[in-house]
């Protein structure tokens, strides 16, 4: 068998290694990334470790379920919001509502309902709260850890400091470490409400890096979001995992489909489908985990 430094095992290795025979390489199988320099793995929350696109989706049918909007069908209320959605997202972090938002979810939660309920015609300020309030509730109760996430937390604690980056209001990410059981496994946990900002801003990864005591180079992130999560990880000099899951499509997305890696963007240094595949560039053996595919 050939000997080359980058062979891959198997019938492959023997091919002369210049020419076509480069394009026999199979690229179904990529080569595992080096990840022997780190030594500590910090974590997004919201579908990177549980489906919170699923739980908000259901949330909000369950929401307009229980008390529908006026003369409007339950698409149509659905479609109302994932416009305004999409413009209040936009505007939130430049305007008065991000102070407000930063401590508690609840507040522009029912700001963002009660202007999906004007855009349709509707002034009824006691209706967007309710409808605020049941989505808050029945998203939290639908949130759930990925199938394969505790088994990777498990995996790895003991092992690895473990930390979690995670956006959103102070009050609703505590909420959901709570909910889902993941606390324990965490030594460092930043919330951009607690801090007053949050990712894609490098200074975040600046401080979680000062947590662990390590340089950039010994530090792994793993994240579904290619602009909250890798890009930021990449321009801090940690290395990478992206998260892409079928699942991971919000609400108010207009395309349906997954978010995509611009053509110019930082390369992750692993992409997965499954948090499983992150266990052996870390060096942890797989063969005793129950979620194994
Ligand atoms: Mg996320």
């Amino acid at each position: 068998m050939g000997k080359r430094k980058d062979d891959r095992g198997g019938a492959k290795a023997s091919i002369p290694v210049y020419g076509l025979a480069l394009a026999v390489v199979p690229t179904h199988n990529p080569p595992v990334p080096d990840f022997s320099r780190v030594k500590a793995v910090y974590f997004d929350l919201d579908d990177t470790l549980c489906g919170y696109w699923d739980a908000a989706k259901g949330g909000l049918r369950a929401a307009f379920e229980l008390h529908p909007v006026p003369g409007r069908s339950l698409e149509e209320s659905l479609a109302a919001w994932a416009r305004e959605f999409r413009r209040f997202a936009h505007e939130l972090k430049t305007s008065h509502w991000y102070e407000i938002y930063l401590t508690q979810g609840g507040v522009t939660r029912t700001q963002l309902m009660n202007e999906t309920l004007q855009s349709l015609g509707i002034e009824d300020p006691e209706l967007a709260w309710r409808l605020g309030d049941v989505y808050g509730r029945e998203r939290d109760a639908r949130l759930r850890l990925f199938p394969e996430a505790r088994d990777v937390l498990e995996a790895l604690f003991g092992r690895y400091p473990l930390g979690l980056i995670t956006n959103g209001p102070a009050d609703v990410q505590r909420q959901e470490i709570e909910t889902l059981g993941i606390g324990d496994f965490f030594e460092h946990v930043f919330i951009e409400g607690e801090m007053g900002l949050g990712k894609p801003h490098t200074s975040v990864m600046r401080r979680a890096e000062l947590a662990v005591g390590l340089e950039p180079a010994e530090i792994l992130f793993v994240g579904n979001s290619y602009a909250h999560d890798i890009v930021p990880a990449s321009e801090a000099g940690w290395r990478t995992t992206w998260v892409r899951r079928p699942s991971d499509v919000p609400p108010s997305s207009s395309t349906g489909k997954p978010e995509e890696r611009p053509p110019d963007g930082p390369v992750p240094d692993l992409e997965v489908t499954t948090l499983l595949d992150v266990l052996q560039p870390l060096g942890v053996a797989t063969g005793g985990l129950a979620h194994q595919p």
